[in-house]
C-alpha cells in the first residue's frame, strides 16, 4: 500500500509536545521553531484545511515562569505550575497564528469531556464552531481541575480522542523521534525504522520502549495507545520528527516517519459506533416528511418528530421510527426526554421559548445519525 500524502487529508490534528516547543534551558517557548511550524499550518489553512492543534507545554513553561527546581513535581505543583503556564503557551499560540491572519480559540478539555456521551457532544459542538469560524482550535488537558481519576495525565492519548471525536481523518503526532523503530535507536545501531504500520500486533506493541525525553510524558507506549484509538475509529496517524525546520512541509515531501493507516473512512466508523456499541435508550416516531428528509441525509428537527417514548439523557442513542413503525435508523438525541416531548412536533425556532434555553436547532444531528438499518 502507498503511504498517504499530507494534501489528501481534509481535517486535520497536530499534537505538539512539550519537548518541541519548549526550549529546556531557556525555558521559554522555540519561537524561531514554533514560527516554521506556524508556516505549514497557514499553508495547510490556506488550503482550506480544517486544522486543530493539541499543544502541551503549561507545565514546563510554568515551571520556567515559577522558577521551579529540576526534577519530578508533584500533582498539585504541576497543576498549579499549568496555571501559570497555559497563559503564556495561549498567548504563544495567538501571536503565532495571527502572523499568518489565523484566529486561534483555546479550548482545554479533561478525560471526561471526551468520554461522557454529553459532555463529548457539547465539546465537539463548540470546537466545530470555531472551525466552521475558520478558527483554530488550540487544545491542551485542563491541567488545573483534573484530579489523577480524571487526567489523560499525557496528550498523545488526548490528542487522539479529540481527533475520533471530531472525525478527523488524520492525526500527526510531532515527535522527538521519527517514528517507531524496532529497537531503540538511541542505544541499538542497527534498530530498523519502519515507515508503515497497518495493524497493531503484539510484536508491534513489543518494539515500543517506555522511554520519554525529559519534558514530555509520552514515549513510544502512549503513542501506540494513541494510534489504537485513531485506527479504530477509522483516522489515520503518522508519527514524524518535530526536530525538522518544518515538520509538516517535510511529511509532506517524504521525510521519515511512521504511518499508522485506519481501514475505513471516519464517518464510517463513527456511524458503526453509534449504530453498533451503543444501547438505544429510547425511540422517535417521526412523519414521512422527515423519514424523506433524513434518507436525502439531513438532520431530524423537532418538527418531523410525532411521538417520544422511553428516557434518555441528552447525547443519548435513540432509535428512529417511521410513521409505520420501521425502524429508519439510529442517532444520539441532542435532548433529554422530558424536552423532547416538550419540543417534538415544533419549529426549531420555537425552542428557545418552549425550554426557556437557545438548545440546537436539530434533535439529532445528521453527524450523530445513522440512517437506513435494517
Ligand atoms: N498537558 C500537559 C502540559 O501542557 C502536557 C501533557 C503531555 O505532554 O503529554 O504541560
Amino acid at each position: 500500500m502507498n503511504t498517504p500524502r499530507l494534501a489528501d487529508f481534509r481535517r486535520i490534528v497536530v499534537k505538539v509536545g512539550s519537548s518541541l516547543l519548549v526550549d529546556a534551558n531557556a525555558g521559554n517557548c522555540d519561537e524561531s521553531w514554533l514560527a516554521a511550524l506556524t508556516a505549514d499550518l497557514a499553508a495547510l489553512y490556506d488550503d482550506r484545511r480544517n486544522l486543530i492543534v493539541v499543544s502541551s507545554g503549561a507545565i514546563a513553561l510554568g515551571r520556567a515562569v515559577l522558577k521551579l527546581p529540576n526534577g519530578p513535581l508533584k500533582l498539585e505543583d504541576s497543576q498549579a505550575a499549568a496555571a501559570v503556564g497555559q497563559i503564556a503557551l495561549a498567548r504563544t499560540w495567538t501571536e503565532a497564528l495571527s502572523r499568518h491572519h489565523i484566529t486561534a480559540g483555546q479550548v482545554l478539555v479533561t478525560l471526561g469531556d471526551t468520554e461522557e456521551r454529553r459532555r463529548y457532544l457539547n465539546a465537539r459542538s463548540t470546537i466545530d464552531k470555531l472551525l466552521e469560524w475558520r478558527a483554530v482550535p488550540v487544545i491542551n488537558e485542563n491541567d488545573t481541575v483534573a484530579t489523577s481519576e480524571i487526567r489523560y495525565g499525557d496528550n498523545d492519548r488526548l490528542a487522539a480522542r479529540v481527533a475520533t471525536m471530531m472525525s478527523a481523518d488524520l492525526l500527526v503526532l510531532l515527535s522527538d523521534v521519527d517514528g517507531l523503530y524496532d529497537a531503540p535507536p538511541d542505544t541499538v545501531p542497527t534498530a530498523r525504522h519502519l515507515p508503515l504500520v497497518e495493524r497493531i500486533t503484539p510484536a508491534i506493541e513489543a518494539m515500543a520502549g517506555a522511554a520519554g525525553s525529559e519534558l514530555s510524558r509520552g514515549g513510544m507506549q502512549t503513542k501506540l495507545e494513541a494510534a489504537k484509538i485513531a485506527i479504530a475509529a477509522g483516522t489515520h496517524m503518522v508519527i514524524a520528527s518535530g526536530r525538522l525546520e518544518h515538520p509538516l512541509r517535510a511529511i509532506a515531501e517524504g521525510a521519515r516517519c511512521t504511518w499508522f493507516l485506519a481501514a475505513g473512512n471516519p464517518v464510517t466508523a463513527r456511524k458503526k459506533w453509534i449504530a453498533g456499541s451503543l444501547e438505544p435508550k429510547g425511540t422517535l416516531t417521526i412523519d414521512a416528511g422527515a423519514v424523506a428528509a433524513l434518507r436525502r441525509g439531513n438532520s431530524l428537527l423537532p418538527v418531523g418528530v410525532v411521538r417520544v417514548d422511553g428516557g434518555f439523557a441528552r447525547g443519548d442513542a435513540v432509535i428512529i421510527r417511521g410513521p409505520d413503525g420501521a425502524e429508519i435508523g439510529r442517532g444520539l438525541c441532542a435532548y433529554d426526554a422530558d424536552d423532547a416531548q416538550k419540543i417534538k412536533g415544533r419549529s426549531s425556532t420555537d425552542i428557545a421559548s418552549i425550554l426557556g434555553f437557545n438548545g440546537r436547532a436539530e434533535i439529532v444531528h445528521r453527524d450523530n445519525l445513522v440512517v437506513g438499518l435494517a
